[in-house]
């Protein structure tokens, strides 16, 4: 990869070389992939993008850690809608505000680009079997883009994931261990069985090359911008990959010099399981928490990636923001409602901390702001019906019609 310089441990500084199923460092802390930008601005501008027709991740490729001759993974991820929110901005008190729908990837969440990522450098590595332990979207993901890719899958969820993400796994014909017990205790039998028979591991907190792929949505956020960098972008924080890939997108694109300036992150976290931001905000090292939340894809106690993410955090200058439960639910409902938008409970989560901060007076009302959505609605739809309630149920019979319309007062005009 001519591209790609080394992976550094953002710990100790310790360097290795870029081989395809490159893991933590020795110290036990993870690599950050450094590139050569002197080298990709002789091969990427941004007439070369703009001529690019290809609607996906890969259209970064020279930002990407993959060799030249590692093909585009099959499933097409990556490439979301970017939409303008102006009746939500409204709502908010904001200047501008915009939606970045990453539920509407192949398997419904932005896992799908770490994923996409992970397939592709279990090819460069040869290998045959990928395993991972999840929450739910990175296994639902996994499973999806390695069954395209014909690669065998091995995954390992908490009991309490939704059923919509363990059909997935079951359709995409993964082999799925449910583990009895929290996610933590899922991790950890999962980087045994991987460590006892050698899979190409895809657990974001060991593979560095996964945030590699989540920074696409960095990249994209800034594109579809026309590279007019936003004030804030407001993302839902769990094991802290998503955020500090977001970052590194971020940073890559002001190395090569295709923005000026650097947006504020803000890190929202469910109040029941905020393990990172408890972290920024007492500026002490991070301690684990229980996971108190209906937001299965943000409930992570003992986070496996918090070092990228509390240093993405501050280098931003970022806000951190915790959300209840109660929250979560209403910012599902306002998506819905003023932006056609379904997000799972921790697809709204940053849109739920975005709504905090501006009730809080914490932005000012010429801020722009993008809020990403991770993950659809549609994986979860048991606490969707919670958070939204219940439709009009009546016999087909006009007067059982009106008089629901009437008990309701229903408007219908
Ligand atoms: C995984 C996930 C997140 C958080 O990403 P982390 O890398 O764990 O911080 C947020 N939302 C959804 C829908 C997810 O699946
Ligand atoms: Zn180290």
């Amino acid at each position: 990869m001519r591209n790609v310089i080394c992976g550094r441990c953002v710990k100790c500084g310790r360097e290795y070389e870029a081989v395809p199923n490159l893991t933590n460092c020795e110290c036990g802390g993870i690599l950050d992939i450094i590139y050569d930008y002197e080298y990709i601005k002789t091969k990427l501008t941004k007439e070369t993008l703009a001529a690019r027709s290809t609607p996906t991740m890969w259209r970064y490729r020279e930002l990407l850690p993959v060799e030249e001759s590692t093909p585009d993974t099959e499933l097409r991820v990556g490439w979301s809608p970017l939409y303008e929110a102006p009746r939500l901005a409204k709502k908010l008190g904001i200047c501008k505000l915009w939606i970045k729908d990453d539920g509407i990837n192949p398997t419904a969440s932005l896992k799908d680009r770490a994923s996409a990522m992970a397939v592709a450098k279990a090819r460069e590595a040869g290998a045959k079997v990928i395993a991972c332990s999840s929450t739910g979207n990175a296994a639902s993901s996994l499973a999806g883009n390695a069954a395209a890719a014909g690669l065998k899958t091995y995954i390992f969820v908490p009991s309490r994931a939704p059923k919509g993400k363990v059909a997935q796994l079951m359709t995409f014909g993964a082999t799925v261990i449910s583990v009895q017990g929290s996610y933590e205790d899922t991790f950890e039998l999962s980087k045994a069985a991987i460590d006892r028979w050698g899979w190409y591991n895809r657990n974001a907190a060991i593979n560095p090359y996964l945030s590699e792929g989540k920074k696409t949505v960095g990249l994209e956020i800034m594109e579809q911008l026309g590279w007019q960098v936003p004030d804030y972008i407001a993302i839902s924080v769990g094991d802290g990959c998503t955020i500090a890939g977001l970052w590194k997108g971020l940073k890559d694109l002001y190395a090569i010099g295709f923005i000026d300036r650097l947006p504020k992150l803000i890190s929202v976290q469910a109040a029941g399981c905020c393990p990172i931001n408890r972290a920024v905000e007492e500026n002490a090292p991070w301690r684990p928490m229980e996971e108190n939340t209906l937001a299965d894809s943000i409930a992570v106690g003992v986070p496996r990636n918090p070092d990228k993410a509390i240093n993405a955090i501050r280098e931003s200058q970022g806000l951190t923001v915790e959300v209840t439960d109660a929250e979560i639910m209403a910012a599902q409902k306002l998506l819905g409602t003023t932006c056609g938008v379904f997000g799972e409970p921790a697809g709204v989560t940053g849109a739920a901390g975005l709504k905090k901060l501006c009730e809080q007076g914490k932005l000012s009302p010429d801020a722009t702001v993008v809020s990403v959505v991770t993950g659809n609605g549609l994986k979860d739809v048991a606490n969707a019906i919670q958070a939204c309630g219940e439709p009009i149920s009546v016999p087909s019979d006009m007067e059982k019609l009106l008089s629901a319309f009437a008990e309701r007062e229903i408007p219908l005009r």
